[in-house]
């Protein structure tokens, strides 16, 4: 309460809500607030016409509310598209918490969380993102079943990155074909940026495939872990973009494909986990498409982890989870014939993709 002055125009930029969701098609989106624990945040959905909403729960220190608000309707929209391209019956959702990521919170704290995603009684499910753990969804699980991610013990499948790995390197073995004719990895250079949870799986699979794997990281303790595990070579953040390598695979940030590193490339393909790549979707995706370097659209290939939540909704067995999985090898190959059928980027023609089918089922 207390707030009896219409605030000035510079801000409000919140009041801006109803034109963003028009402009990207959002079908609702819940604001929640409580005193008590402190937390605040943004439940975006985006579209259910092939099921109900589902998409991490993202914690993020977000400088200015609009920030949040953007985030939340970016991804989740880009969660519509990535289950739609993965033959799932799920739409897009994501939620954003206003919060320190590194401040531990309480159980009273996740469980408030859990009731505000259950009083949209299913409409949207949550998962583990940036922030969030499968022992965060231990704790939403008491106030709400809409929850996915959770541990194995707990009745979930636990951590996605493996799942989400494996349908890395999937779609990064199909794009290596679309490109040199054959699929085979041994003596390819592949320069992986970031060796996080996706990222040491996906260096896991390259290195027992024969590739010739470079790793790059800020995290020394995750660089020594593959350095050991896998023999891999390590190149200085700021060296790999430059680098002579077949495949270059962002697993750490978004936006990692843009005007100043695109001219730097000396790669064949790009194809890695991080969301949202293409700092642009359309300049970037077309200045690849210019400099004849084939991009394996993230959402595409990264879809491992939601197809792995996708199970625990419909309890499918870790086979039949595989097997969705296994189809991104041949949707990505799939998107890069519409994109020289079509010329239009390789992002382009997997979002005309996914909208179809959406559409289709209209
Ligand atoms: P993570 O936080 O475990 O790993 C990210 C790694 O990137 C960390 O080791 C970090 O130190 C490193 N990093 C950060 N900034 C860097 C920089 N400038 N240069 C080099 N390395 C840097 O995250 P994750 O779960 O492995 O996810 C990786 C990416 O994949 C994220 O963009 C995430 O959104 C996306 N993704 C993950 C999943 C999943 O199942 N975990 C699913 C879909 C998409």
């Amino acid at each position: 309460m207390g707030i009896d002055e219409r605030p000035k125009n510079a801000e409000r930029a919140e009041s801006n809500v109803l034109h963003l969701m028009e402009g990207m098609e959002h079908e609702q989106v819940m604001f929640f607030n409580d005193k008590p624990t402190g937390l605040k945040g943004i439940i975006a959905v985006h579209n259910t016409t092939l099921g109900p909403s589902l998409g991490g729960c993202r914690i993020w220190n977000y400088a200015h509310e609009e920030d949040a608000l953007w985030d939340v309707l970016r991804l989740s929209r880009g969660m519509t598209f990535k289950s739609s391209i993965s033959g799932i019956n799920l739409g897009g959702g994501k939620a954003v918490i206003i919060s320190n990521p590194k401040v531990k919170h309480d159980e009273a704290f996740w469980r408030r969380f859990g009731k505000f995603v259950d009083s949209l009684n299913g409409k949207y499910i949550t998962a583990e993102d940036v922030g969030t753990s499968t022992e965060v969804m231990r704790i939403v699980m008491q106030e709400t079943k809409h929850v996915t991610g959770k541990p194995v013990e707990a009745g979930g499948t636990g951590d996605p990155s493996p799942f989400t790995a494996y349908g890395v390197f999937l779609g990064l073995k199909a794009s290596v074909k679309q490109q040199f004719g054959s699929d085979d990895l041994s003596g390819r250079k592949v320069a992986v940026q970031g060796v996080g949870h996706v990222g040491y799986y996906l260096v896991k699979h390259l290195t027992q495939a024969g590739a010739k794997v470079y790793v790059a990281d800020i995290n020394q303790h995750n660089l020594d872990a593959v350095v050991k595990d896998f023999g891999v070579e390590v190149v200085a953040p700021t060296d790999i973009y430059g680098l002579e390598m077949d495949v270059y695979a962002p697993c750490a940030l978004g936006a990692t494909v843009n005007s100043q590193t695109i001219p730097q490339l000396k790669c064949s393909v790009i194809a890695g986990a991080a969301n949202n790549q293409l700092a642009n979707e359309v300049i970037h995706g077309k200045m690849l498409l210019d400099k004849n370097i084939l991009f394996a659209p993230d959402f595409l290939i990264n879809a491992g982890g939601v197809i792995n939540c996708y199970r625990e909704v419909q309890h499918l067995s870790e086979l039949e989870a595989n097997m969705l999985i296994e189809n991104i090898y041949t949707k990505t190959l799939e998107i890069f014939k519409k994109s020289s059928e079509e010329k239009i980027s390789t992002q382009e023609a997997a979002i005309k993709i996914a909208i179809d089918r959406i559409e289709k089922k209209n």
